[in-house]
């Protein structure tokens, strides 16, 4: 495909995976630890170095092609002078970031194509820009530490793109080891690889709703963390966020907290804490245990920090009566977009039938149901290297 564009023989080609979030849901803006797994559906971008500072970018799947000058990528405009579309900002964002980082960065005509499914939230985005960035770190030859390149690439999407996220998507997409989940400490930038349970596998669901709400409830739900650290610091100074309290300081002081505040509140605490259980599982090769911390976490989502929806649910609980299952939960934001399920491998194919069946007789609507593997971090190859 890349000849036909371009006449000429790549030089470079790289993949960047998706993720999902397997336990820690809504903890990242409250310093907590995240469990996701990069997963095997992934950005593939193929290239080859130009010496005039252009970046060509052909995306193979929106059909849509543009040009832009390194040197004016700031300006977010192509070599004609028009706004860059979009879906451009993310890789513009990429050489943007990685300039402003003192990388030196060459020309290049890309082409790129992806399956991981857009705005689903298994961070189709964050594939782009880590394998955007994978590309012009080989073809520069230069190295970097994966976190940092996770880094320069959130910049990305909050500073150029303009969307406000966490490490995480960057973080996974980076960094993912295959067969494991990866335990991320968002305050302090640890991370370990954690194997996943011998003969598991995870399921994806797409509830099919996509909720423009999602963003002035994610608001809302970080600005009630911060009200409870704030409210809580009168009886515990000493903390800084819902990171550095336990579930029964928490209970303790629960009665200074309004009820709402309070519930927020004890979803993040309590999933904090799950998360750490969690890991003791994963240790033990516990599917089951594993599993039970999913399914609480959905609970607490649903009922405490209300970002659930009948849909999600209907499809928890479906999960929850079909053979193989672990557990189950919504994962991302809320209001809309995936559950995660462990179960077990040998029952794959039953368990998503069932799965699919149980969610259009429920709700009348199509699950788009994805069977993955906690897959390697992005990776580049040379191909074609001069003879
Ligand atoms: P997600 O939850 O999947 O990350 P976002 O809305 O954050 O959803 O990002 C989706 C955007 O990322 C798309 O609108 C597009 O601009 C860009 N993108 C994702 N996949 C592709 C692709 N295959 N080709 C081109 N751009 C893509
Ligand atoms: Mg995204």
């Amino acid at each position: 495909m890349f000849q036909q564009i371009y006449q000429c023989e790549p030089q470079v080609e790289a993949r960047a995976p998706g993720r999902v979030n397997l336990l820690g849901e809504h903890v990242d803006y409250n310093q907590g630890v995240v469990l996701p797994a990069a997963i095997d559906r992934a950005v593939y971008v193929t290239a080859a170095p130009t010496s005039d500072g252009v970046v060509t970018l052909h995306a193979l799947d929106l059909d849509e092609r543009v040009s832009f000058q390194l040197s004016e990528v700031d300006k977010r405009h192509d070599v004609d002078g028009r706004a860059l579309p979009g879906w451009a900002l993310y890789p513009a964002g990429v050489a943007w970031a990685l300039q402003e980082g003192g990388l030196s960065l060459s020309g290049m005509q890309a082409v790129y194509t992806s399956d991981v499914p857009i705005g689903a939230g298994l961070s189709s985005s964050a594939a782009v820009e880590v394998a955007f960035a994978t590309t012009w770190r080989a073809l520069g030859g230069w190295s970097i530490e994966k976190l940092a390149l996770a880094q320069l690439c959130q910049r990305a999407e909050n500073a150029y793109v303009g969307v406000s996220s966490g490490l995480m998507d960057q973080f996974a997409s980076a960094c993912g080891v295959e067969g494991h989940a990866l335990c991320f400490d968002t305050r302090s930038l640890e991370w370990s690889p954690e194997a996943l349970p011998p003969g598991t596998a995870i399921v994806i669901a797409d509830s099919g709703i996509r909720r423009n709400l999602t963003n002035s409830a994610y608001n809302d739900r970080r600005a009630a963390c911060e009200q409870a650290v704030e409210l809580l610091r009168n009886y515990m100074p000493e903390i800084k966020s819902l990171r550095d309290i336990s579930s029964v300081e928490l209970a303790a002081y629960s009665m200074y907290l309004p009820d709402e505040i309070c519930r927020r509140a004890e979803h993040v605490v309590k999933e904090i804490h799950r998360v750490d259980q969690a890991v003791i599982a994963l240790h033990r090769g516990d599917a089951q245990m594993f599993g039970g911390y999913m399914f609480s976490s959905h609970k607490s989502l649903r009922n405490l920090y209300e970002v659930s929806l009948p849909e999600l649910d209907a499809l928890v609980e479906i999960a929850r009566g079909l053979p193989g299952i672990y557990g189950a939960r919504l994962t991302g934001a809320g209001f809309g977009g995936c559950t995660v399920n462990l179960i077990q491998a040998k029952d794959a194919q039953a368990f998503m039938q069932g799965l699919q069946e149980g969610y259009l007789r429920q709700t009348g609507r199509e699950a788009s149901v994805y069977l993955c593997k906690a897959s390697n971090g992005a990776e580049a190859r040379l191909v074609n290297p001069r003879r």
